[in-house]
């Protein structure tokens, strides 16, 4: 062992009271215990100084993720940074899922490269999906200094001490990513289970994985490759933590999963699924709202699930369950394991159990063989399935998935940017056609903090700041009101809807304001400064 591989823990687990066996090591690798007391000494001023900037890409895993790491550096000593500016390293959490989101992380290395130049001391790491997946070829660009796959993020406080200690470059992935040993597993539950998930962006709500993985291997999709064999957490911890969460202030829990539906958990006799999840999460009393994202179009549990929506006031009746084409030919080769009518008819059993339920879907258009009649067949499905929204996106081959390698990308862009566009305008009808039947109805809504967007008339505002919140039902809700609602909950009258947010007036509000809640507001009202 390298003296300096010692100090390659959380500063707080080691201090300079151990320096006896510090400097035997450092002596017995040549270095003079002078040399070597004032390296500690730097080392240990840089990383409880060391500032962190990190961006975040993709979906709400990598949040979680994102979520996971800034608690483990802050518990680790370092300062997080809201800008490049000042920060001694920055960290990128990236996402695989599509060419394009690659492609924004690659453009933003390049940015990173040229403020290198001038600021060559500043250490990049590429952290997640993209990590795992292209591993050494990103460690060979020269701005990059760390990478780190999404099972490696319990050592990320680690590994940039190790680098901030003078470490040339490091990688750290899974080698064989469908063979995920058992240690790393439990690496990984043990650093989720402990984490105290910090995450600034929404006051009060709160993300919590209850899979990892996933072995679906839809054709397209590169998450199997990169997130490795599905995992179900031990319902215990995932209960834990949620009572952790609400002893923090958190009102809202989101449940995740790549199948959530899936989940499936033995225990001695007893198998929990996530219907028993549901409901021991709704025995946490300061929780208000439990949600799931996302399920895979399948009968195994189904019922029961909804079973626990329509019985479990908490569990909002919000299901987000992508059909990605309405073709059964498309679907067969996507590897989808359901044809479009067993889809609408799980759609038709969940509307008839229970009454009120919102649903989102995922659409990819411009499949490899995708024809009209497919597209057409598509269309027809997002009629019949009435979505709340949808998110569609064109297909993007992923290298070392099925399609990838049995297809070209036949499908020419601009046939999939206007299949895009048509599908789009179809749902957005129906969008609106949803929304507008809020029209003068009163919502309860969980405040998010300040709208980004400028959608209201300023004269209305009374100087009151533009707010975003969502209903139970995952509806976007704009009003003017006093910032200190964020991460509280409130009923707004809807004067006004478009395809995807609502606008009203504030009519009452919840009370407490918590320590959380201020701070959070704090930590956004510094974020929205910059
Ligand atoms: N596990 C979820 C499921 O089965 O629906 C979704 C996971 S994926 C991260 C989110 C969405 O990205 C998918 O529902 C799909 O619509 C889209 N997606 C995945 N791979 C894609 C690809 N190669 N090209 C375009 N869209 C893709
Ligand atoms: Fe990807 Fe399919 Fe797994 Fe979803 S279910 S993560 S689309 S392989």
């Amino acid at each position: 062992m390298g003296p300096f591989n010692y100090l390659s823990r959380p500063i707080s687990e080691h201090s300079l009271l151990n320096r006896h066996y510090i400097v035997s090591v450092a002596e017995s690798n040549g270095y003079s215990a002078f040399d070597f007391h004032a390296r500690i000494l730097y080392i240990y001023l840089s990383m409880s100084t060391a500032r962190v900037h990190i961006n975040s890409f993709g979906c709400q895993m990598n949040k979680l993720d994102t979520a996971l790491v800034t608690a483990s550096l802050k518990q680790a000593g370092f300062v997080l940074a809201d800008g490049i500016e000042q920060c001694d390293v920055v960290l990128i959490n990236t996402c695989s899922v599509r060419g394009h989101a690659e492609q924004r992380v690659l453009s933003h290395l390049g940015n990173l490269k040229h403020i290198k130049q001038t600021r060559p001391e500043m250490i990049v790491g590429v952290v997640g999906c993209m990590a795992q997946r292209l591993g050494g070829e990103l460690l060979a660009r020269d701005e990059v200094d760390i990478v780190c796959g999404p099972a490696q993020i319990p050592q990320i406080a680690e590994l940039v001490t190790e680098t901030l200690s003078g470490k040339k470059k490091t990688l750290a992935v899974t080698e064989k990513i469908r063979q995920a040993s058992e240690e790393q597993t439990r690496a990984l539950e043990e650093f989720e289970s402990a984490a105290d998930a910090d995450d600034r962006t929404v006051p009060n709500q709160a993300y919590v994985r209850v899979m990892r993985g996933c072995n679906n291997f839809c054709s397209y999709c590169v998450v199997p490759f990169v997130r490795g064999p599905e995992v179900c957490r031990p319902p215990k911890a995932v209960i834990e933590q949620i009572k952790k969460l609400a002893d923090r202030g958190v009102k809202s829990v989101t449940l995740l999963g790549q199948r959530v539906n899936a989940y499936e958990y033995k225990q001695g006799r007893k198998t929990y699924c996530l219907a028993d999840l549901l409901e021991m999460a709704s025995e946490v009393e300061a929780i208000k709202w439990l949600r799931f994202v996302t399920s895979y179009p399948s009968e195994k549990f189904f019922d029961g699930i909804l079973q626990a929506m329509a019985d479990l006031p908490k569990v909002c009746s919000y299901l987000h369950l992508p059909a990605q084409s309405g073709s059964d030919g498309i679907l067969q080769a996507m590897n989808r394991h359901y044809t479009a009518g067993q889809y609408l008819a799980l759609l038709a059993r969940a509307r008839a159990a229970v009454g009120d339920i919102a649903v989102a879907g995922d659409f990819i258009v411009g499949f490899p063989g995708e024809t009209e009649a497919d597209f057409s067949a598509t269309v027809d499905l997002v009629k019949k399935a009435r979505y709340k929204n949808a998110f569609i996106f064109k297909y993007s081959p992923r290298p070392g998935t099925t399609a990838e390698k049995e297809n070209q990308n036949n499908i020419p862009d601009e046939v999939k940017k206007r299949r895009n566009t048509e599908l789009l305008d179809v749902q957005t009808k129906i969008s609106d056609e949803l929304s507008s039947r809020f029209l003068g109805k009163e919502v309860e809504v969980l405040v998010e903090g300040l709208s980004k967007k400028p959608h209201l008339d300023k004269a209305d505002s009374r100087g009151q700041p533009q707010l975003v919140g969502r209903t139970a039902a995952d509806y976007i809700v704009v009003f003017n009101g006093p910032l200190s609602l964020a991460g509280q909950f409130a009923k707004v009258k809807i004067t006004k809807t478009s395809p995807l947010t609502l606008f009203g007036e504030l009519k009452t509000i919840a009370t407490e304001v918590t320590d959380a809640v201020l701070s959070s507001l704090k930590a956004n009202e510094e974020s929205n400064t910059d």
